[in-house]
C-alpha cells in the first residue's frame, strides 16, 4: 500500500442485500487496491476501507455509478475512522443486529448471465429450471422470514452440493451468497402430473407439457408467486375452453411470448413499451394490437390491447423454446379468487381447469401475482403493482409512524409505514371471499414480521361494511383511523410526490363511501394529508339496484335521462331507449324516485358507464370499468368541440350539473353523429370543465398544485389531456407514477393520512 494512508467508514442505505452487493464491494476494493471489510447491517451495508484518499474518492464515486442492476441505493454516507493497518479487503460476517430491517428485494427475471447458461450445451446448468445467481431470482416469494438467509427461504431443503457450495462461498463468483443457488444434481427438479399422479420428470416433464400445450391442453404452471394457467394463445378453441372452465368471460388474458420478435408479429412495442418489458421486472405490458396476427380473437375480445410479458424464470424460456407464438399465461385460479400457491391447494382447485400441472419442489411461501403496467408518454403506469415491484417501498418525504393501512375492498393492497418508507404490499384482490381475506390476513402477518413493524396506529377506510374495515376494527389493540376513500386515493398521490400542504385535488373513481352516506366518485377535494374538503362534485344521481347499477351500465344511463329529461324521457328518439325495455326503464325511474334501492351518486366512472350505455357500446359488464374502457377506446384520435357545463355553488362547494353534458349526448345522438366523435366531445367536456374549475379554485384558494388519482384516470384519454391542460394554464399536474391511480394505491394514502391525522389528534 501507498505510504498515506487514510480510512473511510462507508454505510450504504437502501435496496443493497441479496442483490450481489457485498462481493460488488469486494471487486470494486480489488480493482481499487484498497484494504478494509464489508458487511450487512440492519439497516444496510457498512464498509470500512483503507488506502489512498484519491483511490478512496474514487471507489466512493463507484458505488452509485457501478451498483448491481437490482440494488437500489438511496444514501451513500461516509465519514473519516482510524486506519486499522489491514492488509486485504473481506467480506465478513453478517453483524448480530442483521437483517430485520434491512430491504428485502422483490423477484426478479432471470439475467442474461445465467440465459447464456441456460442455453450453453456446455454448462454445467445447460437446461436446469431453476437457474440464478445474485442478479436473478427469486427472493419475496420464497422469504419465510429474514434475515435472508437460505434455511429462512423454501430452499432450506436442498443442501447445496461442492459445486454449488464452492460458488456460494467464493466472493469472486456471481452466485456468492445467493440463497437460492442450485443445480441439476442438489436442487429443486420439475414435474408433470395429471388426475391420476404424477407423469414424468425434468426435461422429460417440459417436453411432454410443451406436447401437450400444443395439442390444445391447459396446463397450469408453477411459477414465481403462484400458477399460471397455460393454453396455446394461437388456438381459438383452446382460449375459449380456458374461458369457460375459469368462468372468466371477456376479461382479457394476458400473453407471455418468447422474444421481441416474436411480439411485434401482434402487437406495437414503441422503445418505452421495450423498455419495460425487458426489465427485470418483467410486468404485463399493455401493447396495442396488430389488425391481424396469430393470436385466438378469445385472447382480448373487442379490446385494442394485448397485455404482454416476456418469460421471467428459466421454465418459461424452456417451455417457450418449443416454438409458440405466444402463451395466454393467466393467473391460476377461479376468477375472484386468490391465485394458487401451495401444490395441495393447485391440485385441488385448479383440478376442474387444467388438464395436467406442470410443478416443482421449490415451495412458493408468499403469493404475488404479475404486475400490468401501461407506459403513457414515456411514464410507467401501474394499473397493478405486484411481483418486480413489492415489497421495493415508496420512500416518503420524512418519518413516520408505524402505521397499518388496510386498503379498499377491490384490488386490495395493505400498507405498512416504517420510518421514511411506505411497504405497499403485492397486490391481494378483491375482499368479497373467504380465501382472498385469508390472503389479506396472512400478508399483513407476513409483511409486519420480515419488515420487523409493529404498528402503533390503524387505518382504514370509512365503508362500515368493507372486509377490511371490519379487520382494523377487529384489531382492538390499536387505535383506529378512518380515511375517507377520495381523500385516501390523493394522499396516495401526494405522498408519492413528496407533497406537503394544501392541494387541489381531483378524485375520478368508481366507488368510494362519502361520510354523507352517497356514494363518491367525481370529487374535488381541497386536501392535505390530515384533512380535506369537498371543494365540486357531479350532481348525485340514484344508481337504480346499487351494485346491480354497476353490471348493467344500461340502467345508469336511464338514470341519468331521467335525471335531465324527467318524464320527456321516453319522447327521446334515440336508439338506446329502443334497445331497452319500457317497462323496465320505468321501474328503475321508479326506484330512484322514491329512493328504493338507488343510493345517490357522484361517481364519474358511473357517468362514463352511463354515456358508454347511451352511444349503445354495452348494456352489461363482465368486470368493472369495462364500458368506460370501451368509452375511451372508441374515441381515437382528434380534436372536438365540448358540450355545454357549468356548476352551481351549493351550501357544501360547488354542484357540477351532468344534465348539460348529457343533453348534449342525446342532441348529438337524435342528429345521428358517430359514437367515436361523441365520445372525444365528451372527453373534451370533462377536461374543459375541470381546467375550468381547477382555474376557479386557484383564484379563490391560491393553490396552482393539482393533484391527479382515483380509478377514472387509467383512461389514458382524459388524463394525460387533462394534465397537459392544466399545465397550459400554469398548474403543476401530480399523478400516480410509483403506485396504481385505481384502489390498489388506497393503502399507501389511508397509511399517510392517518399518520398525520394521528400526529395532529395527539
Ligand atoms: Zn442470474
Ligand atoms: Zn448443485
Ligand atoms: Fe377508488
Amino acid at each position: 500500500m501507498a505510504d498515506v494512508l487514510t480510512a473511510r467508514r462507508v454505510q450504504v442505505r437502501g435496496i443493497v442485500q441479496g442483490v450481489g452487493f457485498r462481493p460488488f464491494i469486494f471487486k470494486l476494493a480489488e480493482e481499487g487496491r484498497l484494504c478494509g471489510h464489508v458487511a450487512n447491517t440492519s439497516s444496510g451495508v457498512q464498509i470500512h476501507v483503507e488506502g489512498p484518499p484519491e483511490r478512496i474518492e474514487t471507489f466512493i464515486k463507484a458505488i452509485r455509478a457501478q451498483a448491481p442492476p437490482l440494488a437500489q441505493i438511496t444514501a451513500v454516507d461516509s465519514r473519516p475512522v482510524a486506519c486499522g493497518n489491514s492488509t486485504e479487503f473481506k467480506i465478513i460476517p453478517s453483524q448480530r443486529e442483521a437483517g430485520r430491517s434491512a430491504l428485502i428485494s422483490p423477484d426478479v427475471a432471470i439475467c442474461a448471465d445465467c440465459l447464456g447458461e441456460l442455453s450453453d450445451p456446455q454448462d454445467r446448468r445447460n437446461a436446469y429450471p431453476f437457474i440464478n445467481c445474485t442478479n436473478c431470482g427469486p427472493r419475496y416469494t420464497i422469504i419465510a422470514d429474514v434475515p435472508y438467509d437460505r434455511p429462512k427461504t423454501s430452499m432450506r431443503h436442498f443442501q447445496m452440493c461442492p459445486a454449488c457450495q464452492a460458488e456460494y462461498d467464493n466472493p469472486r463468483d456471481r452466485r456468492f451468497h445467493a440463497q437460492p443457488n442450485a443445480c441439476e444434481d442438489c436442487g429443486p427438479e420439475v414435474a408433470l402430473e395429471d388426475v391420476n399422479g404424477p407423469l414424468l420428470r425434468g426435461d422429460a416433464a417440459i417436453r411432454e407439457t410443451a406436447h401437450r400445450l400444443d395439442q390444445g391442453q391447459i396446463i397450469a404452471v408453477k411459477g414465481l408467486g403462484g400458477y399460471h394457467l397455460a393454453v396455446d394463445a394461437a388456438n381459438n378453441a383452446a382460449v375459449k375452453r380456458l374461458r369457460r372452465r375459469k368462468h372468466r368471460e371477456e376479461k382479457p388474458l394476458a400473453l407471455m411470448a418468447p422474444d421481441l420478435e416474436t411480439i411485434r408479429t401482434f402487437a406495437h412495442i414503441d422503445p418505452d413499451e421495450r423498455e419495460v418489458l425487458t426489465s427485470p421486472q418483467r410486468p404485463i405490458v399493455l401493447l396495442r394490437k396488430r389488425a391481424a396476427s396469430a393470436i385466438a380473437p378469445a385472447v382480448s375480445p373487442r379490446n385494442a390491447w394485448f397485455g404482454v410479458m416476456l418469460p421471467y424464470t428459466p421454465l418459461h424460456y424452456l417451455l417457450l423454446a418449443y416454438g409458440f407464438t405466444a402463451l395466454v399465461m393467466t393467473s391460476g385460479n377461479l376468477s375472484e379468487e386468490p391465485i394458487a400457491m401451495a401444490d395441495t391447494d393447485a391440485r385441488r382447485r385448479l383440478a376442474p381447469i387444467a388438464d395436467a400441472l406442470l410443478t416443482h419442489n421449490r415451495e412458493i411461501y408468499q403469493r404475488c401475482d404479475d404486475s400490468i403496467v401501461r407506459k403513457t408518454h414515456g411514464v410507467t403506469r401501474f394499473l397493478r403493482r405486484s411481483r418486480g415491484y413489492v415489497p421495493v417501498p415508496v420512500f416518503l418525504r420524512r418519518r413516520q409512524p408505524a402505521v397499518l393501512a388496510c386498503g379498499a375492498e377491490l384490488k386490495n393492497t395493505v400498507c405498512l409505514l416504517k420510518e421514511d418508507r411506505a411497504f405497499v404490499s403485492q397486490h391481494i384482490g378483491d375482499l368479497e371471499n373467504l380465501a382472498t381475506y385469508e390472503f389479506f390476513e396472512s400478508t399483513i402477518d407476513h409483511l409486519q414480521r420480515i419488515l420487523d413493524i409493529a404498528p402503533q396506529v390503524i387505518a382504514c377506510d370509512l365503508h362500515p361494511d368493507y372486509l377490511s374495515t371490519r379487520y382494523a376494527r377487529s384489531r382492538d389493540d390499536l387505535p383506529l383511523i378512518q380515511v375517507q376513500h377520495h381523500h385516501a386515493h390523493i394522499v396516495s398521490a401526494m405522498a408519492e410526490n413528496h407533497l406537503e400542504g394544501r392541494v387541489i385535488g381531483l378524485a375520478f373513481d368508481g366507488t368510494g363511501y362519502g361520510p354523507d352516506g352517497t356514494i363518491w366518485g367525481g370529487e374535488v377535494l381541497i386536501a392535505e394529508a390530515g384533512r380535506f374538503e369537498r371543494a365540486a362534485y357531479l350532481t348525485p344521481v340514484p344508481m337504480p339496484g346499487s351494485a346491480a347499477a354497476i353490471r348493467s351500465p344500461w340502467r345508469m344511463a336511464v338514470s341519468y335521462l331521467a335525471h335531465t329529461f324527467d318524464d320527456r324521457l321516453h319522447d327521446l328518439d334515440i336508439p338506446f331507449l329502443q334497445s331497452i325495455d319500457r317497462k323496465q326503464a320505468d321501474v328503475l325511474v321508479t326506484m330512484g324516485r322514491k329512493k328504493i334501492n338507488a343510493p345517490l351518486t357522484s361517481s364519474l366512472g358511473r357517468l362514463f358507464d352511463g354515456v358508454a350505455a347511451l352511444l349503445g357500446l354495452r348494456h352489461q359488464v363482465a368486470f368493472e370499468g369495462q364500458a368506460a374502457m370501451e368509452l375511451e377506446m372508441t374515441a381515437g384520435d382528434g380534436d372536438a368541440e365540448a358540450y355545454a357545463y357549468h356548476w352551481e355553488a351549493v351550501d357544501d362547494g360547488r354542484r357540477i350539473e351532468v344534465a348539460p353534458i348529457i343533453e348534449g349526448v342525446v342532441a348529438d345522438l337524435i342528429k345521428g353523429i358517430p359514437a367515436p366523435q361523441i365520445s372525444r366531445r365528451f372527453h373534451a367536456t370533462l377536461i374543459a370543465l375541470f381546467s375550468a374549475l381547477c382555474s376557479e379554485l386557484r383564484q379563490e384558494t391560491d393553490l396552482d398544485r393539482v393533484v391527479m388519482s382515483g380509478g377514472a384516470f387509467q383512461n389514458v384519454l382524459l388524463s394525460t389531456v387533462l394534465e397537459r391542460q392544466l399545465e397550459r394554464q400554469g398548474f403543476r399536474v401530480y399523478t400516480q407514477r410509483l403506485v396504481p391511480p385505481n384502489d390498489g394505491g388506497i393503502s399507501l394514502g389511508q397509511a399517510v393520512a392517518a399518520a398525520a391525522m394521528w400526529a395532529s389528534a395527539a
